[in-house]
């Protein structure tokens, strides 16, 4: 039995969904002009389609799991389960109006026409706000659109905001955030849901490395109390007696989110010859 996963088959989502794979262990070409292929070292088969189709694969079970963008999903509406977030792709569904024009708030797009790729949600969006405006359906390019006169404003995704800047657009109000996820199907059989749950293992695992980091120092042995308090650490760190007397080496793990913080103030504590290393998997 195989678990089948549908990824998108080239666009922005499309490097990280294999590389996440490689960072599972699971070896997988990368589906140049091929609908299918299967990894040669773990159970799976990999569908390469558009990402707009990924829920409804999932949702009738032509693929068991997905990943798709947290926009797409709750764009198509579909029944399927959501299991893990995956922290690549990250962007936001926004609202924007040409720079310097009539519309200055939410409120101001009454009447007005707005173009997206995102009718559902946009109408849920306006609907919530007691405001009725038109929209535009198009694919693609949706931000040339009230250049050429098409609409008044566009509900588009955003990242950095370089597309809004050069089409001097500014964005209104931003309605979804979004990042890559792993959908699954909601009734999966249970030897399908045991290699679901060996894989969202691994995924767990990877997450978990990137989002922390190995750290290394050396420190006198009258400073090591302070400094133990500085490192959470998994358990405890390891401690190893450097070969000049009354110093110590410590490891322990630090995760990014307080990483400089800490280093600063295991700098101020006493800390010497700080190294940092990349995780690569880390299993708790
Ligand atoms: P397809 O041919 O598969 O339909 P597409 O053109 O609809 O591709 P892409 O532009 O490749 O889609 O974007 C795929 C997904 O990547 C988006 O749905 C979104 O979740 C994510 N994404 C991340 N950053 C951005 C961004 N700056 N602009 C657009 N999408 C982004
Ligand atoms: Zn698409």
């Amino acid at each position: 039995m195989e678990l089948k996963i549908a990824i998108q088959k080239s666009g922005r989502l499309h490097d990280g969904s294999l590389q996440l794979l490689r960072e599972c262990g699971i070896k997988v070409s990368n589906g140049n002009n091929q609908l299918r292929v299967k990894a040669s070292n773990f159970p799976l088969e990999v569908f390469f389609l558009r990402d707009d189709d990924i829920p409804e694969y999932v949702q009738d079970g032509v693929a068991d799991i997905g990943f798709a963008g947290e926009n797409v999903v709750a764009e198509r509406n579909k029944t399927v389960a959501l299991e893990e977030k995956l922290e690549f792709a990250k962007c936001r569904l926004s609202i924007a109006v040409p720079k310097n024009g009539e519309i200055h708030s939410v409120k101001n797009l009454e009447g007005k026409r707005i173009a997206t790729s995102y009718p559902h949600l946009l109408s849920e969006y306006l609907k919530k706000q007691n405001i009725k405006a038109s929209i535009h359906e198009i694919s693609g390019s949706v931000e040339i659109a009230p250049k050429i006169g098409l609409a008044d404003a566009i509900c588009d995704l955003v990242s950095s905001g370089s597309t809004l800047f050069s089409n001097e657009l500014e964005e209104l109000e931003t309605i979804l955030q979004s990042e890559a996820v792993l959908i699954s199907n909601k009734n999966l059989e249970d030897e399908k849901r045991n290699l679901l749950n060996q894989l969202l293992f691994r995924i767990r695992s990877v997450k978990k490395a990137i989002n922390n980091k190995y750290v290394l120092l050396n420190a006198p042995n009258d400073k090591l109390e302070v400094i133990f308090k500085l490192l959470p650490g998994m358990r405890s760190p390891t401690v190893l007696p450097l070969a000049e007397s009354g110093w110590s080496s410590v490891h322990s793990v630090i995760s990014e989110t307080d990483f400089w913080n800490i280093i600063e103030q295991l700098k101020e504590a006493g800390a010497q010859g700080i190294l940092i290393v990349p995780i690569e998997k880390m299993i708790i």
